[in-house]
């Protein structure tokens, strides 16, 4: 073939394979997964700075931390409190700090001193606890109109009256995190109350495997499954490191078919 010959038939296919390539609808993005997994943890606990922040900043993953009291303090003059210094680098690194009250009060029957005790507080008390912790978390991470909550020992009434409709009124709370088991996997947002967002209340020597059971549940409900942690590698309900790092794996492993969000992230992902 001549020279220009060939040049002409190149010339040609390139001008048409550019034209059907044109003409092609451009390839999908890929869908999000609509299962969601929150990973919660509550009251603070020095194992949560420890072992849990740095396992899940490892596998990129963010949490969320419902913050009660922050404890101790620097004797040292412009040193701040080592844990208040590790909280505010969480936040910094993306994971969410959110309202435990201040204070904790919690039902004497759960084994709460009769002082300190839920029992012992008026609604008034209760709210302004909840509204002055709003103003500490934004003295650590900024301010927000909002934030999440998560109600101490999982308890919605005082003094045996609900008191999710003052919480709402109090106009400072996104969303509410109670109690729940395995089963409490949401997967009717819009007819679940946002202030009683069910969650797994996961109890002490829980396996990598049980956890990674209530994702696959998730997943297969394209629900939202919410896990709530207290210790890792510590005392109160503890899960071990090596249990927990199980659970982070598999989520990071199966992360085309199932999300981890925070917990204002998920609630209002769901909602949308
Ligand atoms: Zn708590």
């Amino acid at each position: 073939m001549p020279f220009f010959k060939t040049f002409i038939i190149t010339t040609t296919s390139i001008l048409l394979l550019t034209a059907a390539f044109a003409q092609m609808p451009s390839t999908p993005t890929a869908k999000a997964p609509p299962a969601i997994i929150c990973l919660t943890y509550d009251d603070a606990l020095p194992s949560q700075l420890e072992n849990v922040i740095p396992q899940l900043n490892a596998l990129h993953l963010k949490a969320t931390f419902f913050i009660n009291s922050i404890p101790g303090s620097s004797d040292q003059l412009g040193h701040g409190s080592p844990s208040l210094i590790a909280w505010k680098a969480a936040a910094a690194q993306g994971h969410e700090l959110a309202n435990h009250t201040l204070f904790h009060p919690c039902p004497q029957k759960l084994g709460w001193e009769k002082d300190v005790s839920l029992e012992t507080y008026t609604l008034d008390m209760l709210l302004s606890e909840i509204k002055t912790m709003h103003a500490y978390l934004d003295a650590i991470t900024g301010k927000k109109k909002k934030r999440s909550f998560a109600y101490p020992c999982n308890e919605t009434a005082l003094n045996g009256v609900d008191y999710t409709a003052a919480l709402r009124k109090l106009g400072v709370v996104s969303y509410g995190r109670t109690g729940g088991d395995q089963q409490s996997i949401i997967t009717d947002v819009n007819h679940t109350d946002d202030l009683k967002m069910p969650s797994w209340h996961v109890m002490e020597g829980t396996s990598g495997e049980a956890m990674i059971a209530f994702v696959e549940k998730t997943m297969q409900s394209n629900g939202l499954g919410i896990f709530q942690f207290h210790d890792v590698g510590g005392a109160l309900f503890n899960v071990s490191k090596e249990a927990h790092q199980k659970l982070l794996d598999y989520l990071h492993d199966n992360a085309h078919r199932v999300r981890v969000l925070t917990f204002s992230d998920a609630v209002a992902e769901m909602k949308r």
